[in-house]
């Protein structure tokens, strides 16, 4: 009987907190095995020959939006079909109540059970779920949450405070389907209660909330003013009309609160300088308190000088080419410290609408390793395996995966990717494999495309070709030290 369930054997093997080291692997019952020199073929069922390329753990795209605008199941399928062919092998995509989604609401003991039949046959990577309270309710089933269901994340956006009272969302509707303001009053209580849970299972890692920080009640006034005199760049305008200043604004009053609270928070999708650098000015003021600051691919990876159009609508919107810059910056000196795709798979129909109207979001997850190949090691010698920490490691402890996901050893779940950092393709929907009809970075010639990508010791994309079969994703209950032995 052969040793190993499969080999990849010859490659480089990209280490978080490391480097990279000429190795082999042997996986046994989804898990690695080995990691060693000289490895002997005969002792595996199936080997891949990694000779030249580098074998990085799997990524771990953090922040997702599976079923936000398409069919829940349908939208499990396909996007997560795409994270395969981009080296992802987790996924944490975001839900709420409300509109969008399942297009309804109720007490997490209904909708949760709900959402993972939905979820149980579709996916072809592994996943999980961070979930938004949109009432007093909800947030008193946040421990229930933790203990029984494995959801250890939760999620707050700054513009719930307007969207949720009726007639003051663009159609009119109560978008959030709630009769609690979900405003700063709203947020400070889901903050003692997070901060609350947390301290009961803070052994098992962190129970923490991940907090869109836009000001709702200045962009409504920065957006009639640009409206009032556009530039004629969509990119621009929209930029201009959530200025820079209120995600820092946000963020200062976030920050204070979470002080105050205890809360553990997220600083989701920093996307100018000034954001950035006041996640870094509240890290240092509250010192005692834990934020993480997260960078997305396309903030990292587009600029609104590049004439993208209004397709490339997003929140927080794609910034200037120098707020671009400050990103990688912040990303080479480790103060953002993890990359994700905030994929939100829209069609072009499904968007409508101008600038103003239409819907906000687009995806991005398989370009996780193309984006920080080519921007971050070719251009600015970010290293490996800083690439492997940013997409896998990082995420994996923050969220409470790790040491089962994001770590290159001996015990862990055999994610990996295997990427070729000098083979260049020009990006087109077809290499994508996803739902969404336009991509803002179609055409544009990245370096650092995934060869292989192996989730739990099987191959789910094996060059070019997606190979792994909706339902075999599983569903991880988090903190992973709580739910599962021997990791
Ligand atoms: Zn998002």
């Amino acid at each position: 009987m052969p040793m190993y369930d499969l080999m990849i054997k010859g490659g480089n093997v990209v280490v978080p907190g490391v480097g990279v080291q000429k190795a082999d692997i042997g996986v046994r019952a989804e898990r690695i095995a080995a990691i060693a020199e000289n490895l002997l073929k005969k002792d595996a069922k199936k080997a891949i020959d990694a000779t030249g390329k580098y074998v990085f753990p799997g990524a771990v795209d953090s922040h997702f939006h599976v079923g936000i605008y398409r069919p829940f199941s349908e939208d499990a399928t396909s996007e997560s079909t795409s994270a395969a062919s981009g080296g992802v092998t987790t996924i944490l995509t975001y839900f709420r109540p409300g509109r969008n989604y399942l297009n309804k609401t109720g007490p997490y003991r209904e909708l949760f059970p709900e959402l993972i039949s939905l979820s149980e046959r579709f996916y072809l990577t592994d996943y999980s779920y961070h979930l938004s309270m949109n009432s007093e309710d909800h947030v008193r089933e946040i421990e229930w949450l933790v203990r029984e269901c494995g959801v250890s994340t939760f999620k707050y956006y700054m513009f719930y405070k307007l969207l949720n009272l009726s007639g003051s969302s663009p159609d009119g509707m109560n978008y959030l389907m709630t009769d609690t303001p979900v405003d700063l009053g709203f947020l400070y209580k889901y903050m003692k209660e997070v901060s609350r849970v947390h301290a009961i299972f803070k052994d098992y890692g962190r129970i923490s909330l991940s907090i869109h920080c836009e000001e709702p009640e200045i962009i409504r006034v920065t957006s009639a003013e640009v409206k009032a005199n556009p530039s004629g760049n969509p990119l621009k305008d929209y930029s201009d009309a959530r200025p820079p200043w209120e995600e820092e604004l946000a963020i200062n009053e976030v920050a204070v609160m979470a002080n105050h609270t205890g809360c553990p928070v997220n600083l989701l999708h920093l996307s100018s300088e000034r954001a950035v650098e006041a996640g870094i000015d509240v890290s240092r003021r509250y010192a005692r308190q834990k934020f993480l600051l997260e960078g997305t691919l396309h903030h990292l990876g587009l600029s609104y000088d590049m004439k993208l159009g209004a397709l490339a609508k997003v929140n927080p919107p794609i910034r200037s080419r120098e707020d671009m810059e400050c990103l990688w910056k912040r990303v080479l000196d480790g103060t953002i410290r993890t990359v994700v795709s905030d994929h939100a798979c829209v069609t072009k129909e499904i968007k409508k609408g101008d600038l103003w109207t239409s819907l906000p979001g687009f995806g991005g997850t398989s370009l996780m390793f193309p984006i920080l190949v080519t921007e971050g090691y070719h251009k600015r010698g970010l290293p490996l395996h800083r690439i492997a920490e940013l997409s896998s490691s990082n995420p994996a402890q923050w969220h409470n995966l790790y040491p089962k996901k994001g770590a290159m050893m001996v015990g862990s779940d055999a994610d990996l990717a295997i990427v070729d950092i000098e083979k260049e393709k020009r990006v087109t929907l077809d290499i994508l494999h996803t739902a969404q009809d336009f991509s803002p970075e179609e055409g544009m010639k990245l370096k650092g495309w995934p060869e292989y990508t192996i989730l739990r010791g099987s191959v789910i994309f094996d060059k070019g070709k997606v190979v792994g079969q909706p339902g075999y994703g599983r569903f991880i209950k988090r903190p992973v030290k709580l739910h599962y032995e021997g990791v």
